[in-house]
């Protein structure tokens, strides 16, 4: 889905390294009872939270709160939740980061890429033209973190507003 040939995203070697998520129960449900500093948005059914080893600014992932991995488990009312949350995805980062376009969509199984078979969850990156060049400009490894809680608090700002 995304072309990782085009898009630079040094941090994601954190992820590389780390090995990618380590069975320790599921994050998406972690969140989805606890909570997380990334959290955008907390619905009935579905969530929506910023991908901690993103592929651009704004990467969101949305997921529905049960843990499903495939899009024929989810019910009429997660399936329209999910697709909702979204569309106010596209919406709430249109307005707060001005992309010119958008990758949006799931990997489903771990040989299509999914990192988190288990349990489905739409990747919404936002791209803007020649995103390689403008990528350095955001940030390198050492202040990704922080440059993700400011934006996750714009979103949430901007989803609240
Ligand atoms: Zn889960």
């Amino acid at each position: 889905m995304v072309n990782k040939e085009v898009i630079f995203a040094p941090w994601r070697m954190a992820y590389i390294k780390s090995g990618g998520i380590k069975d320790e129960g599921c994050f998406l449900c972690r969140v989805s009872e606890s909570g997380d500093p990334l959290l955008i948005h907390r619905g009935e059914s579905c969530l929506v939270i910023l991908n901690r080893f993103p592929y651009n600014p704004g990467h969101l992932l949305v997921a529905p709160r049960r843990h499903v991995g495939d899009p024929s488990e989810l019910t009429a009312l997660e399936a329209e939740e999910l697709w909702g949350l979204q569309v106010r995805c596209l919406q709430i980062i249109r307005a707060v980061m001005n992309p010119q376009g958008f990758n949006l969509g799931m990997n489903l199984g771990a040989v299509a890429g999914a990192g988190l078979p288990g349990h489905l969850h739409a990747h919404l990156v936002p791209r803007w033209n020649g995103d390689a060049n403008f990528m350095p400009v955001v940030g390198g490894v050492k202040v990704i973190p922080e440059a993700l809680e400011e934006t996750a608090r714009a979103l949430r700002e901007a989803w609240g507003g």
